[in-house]
């Protein structure tokens, strides 16, 4: 856990999506979830030790950042677009992802359930606790319920993926919302910017994102443009001039299934 403003914590090293709290002085708003049920419990303890969880904030369905949902107490908020993806959401691949992530975290605690949001919305929403404003804002993009959580008194958002390092996770992205909605963050008077994963960084990270989504996105274009099959795509195209792959040289590429998952999707959206 790292204080990174006045009122803010954030960890940055689960075995999952960043996660992050602000301390009110009407108690405590979390951002997303760990999702490993022994790395929730102890965040949820930590937290409680600086006040009472009020409410939590998930900015994605994904499972690294809502699995832990239910060991945190207090209202629970999202885009309605996010909680019906929570819905869908399977623990087959949550056990699937843990078992690449987090091996000895399985099985998975017995009390483990989806918690889905209690209350939601579908454009922006602005919380007030404490003497703090959360605007909760619809920015569409790595998912297409995407939201980020804008703090402004502790000049500080949350964006959780549609910020990462590296190659962008595409897999239920609207790409070129998502070019917009960077923009749009862009906007925000902020000095710290809490990734979806990855260390802490600033405003001058955005356009670095904005410039690797488009570096995709384009990539997927060009090749659609040159009459190839999905199949041709996921063969020629690795991008490892931009994103070279990760871990020891020979190691497997474990960006592989992800990048092609990510081109499938970008493939469906793009070729219309
Ligand atoms: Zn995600």
């Amino acid at each position: 856990m790292e204080k990174i403003t006045n009122n803010v914590y954030a960890g940055f090293n689960f075995k999952g999506c960043n996660c992050s709290f602000v301390v009110t002085t009407d108690g405590i708003v979390m951002i997303d979830t760990p999702m490993v049920p022994a790395e929730a419990k102890k965040w949820r303890e930590d937290a409680s030790k600086l006040g009472e969880i009020k409410y939590i904030i998930n900015n994605e369905p994904h499972n690294d950042h809502v699995a832990g949902n239910c060991w945190m107490g207090g209202t629970l908020i999202a885009h309605e677009g996010t909680r019906e993806a929570i819905k869908r959401n399977k623990k087959e691949a949550l056990e699937g992802q843990m078992k690449f992530m987090a091996p000895d975290a399985l099985p998975l605690d017995k009390d483990f359930r989806y918690r889905l949001p209690d209350i939601t919305f579908t454009q922006d929403m602005t919380l007030y606790l404490g003497k703090h404003t959360f605007r909760i804002m619809s920015v569409p993009g790595h998912t297409p319920s995407e939201t980020a959580v804008y703090v402004p008194e502790e000049r500080v958002v949350f964006t959780s993926d549609n910020i990462v390092m590296g190659m962008p996770i595409m897999v239920n992205s609207v790409p070129e919302e998502w070019l917009k909605s960077i923009k749009k963050l862009q906007t925000l008077e902020v000095d710290k910017v809490v990734p979806g994963h990855g260390p802490l960084c600033d405003k001058n990270h955005l356009q670095v994102m904005y410039d690797n989504v488009k570096y995709v996105t384009d990539a997927i274009k060009d090749a659609i443009a040159k009459g190839w099959s999905l199949k041709e795509i996921q063969e020629k195209v690795t991008l490892a001039e931009r994103f070279p792959p990760m871990g020891p040289p020979g190691a497997p590429d474990f960006m592989a299934t992800i990048r092609h998952e990510s081109f499938a999707h970008l493939y469906e959206v793009l070729k219309k």
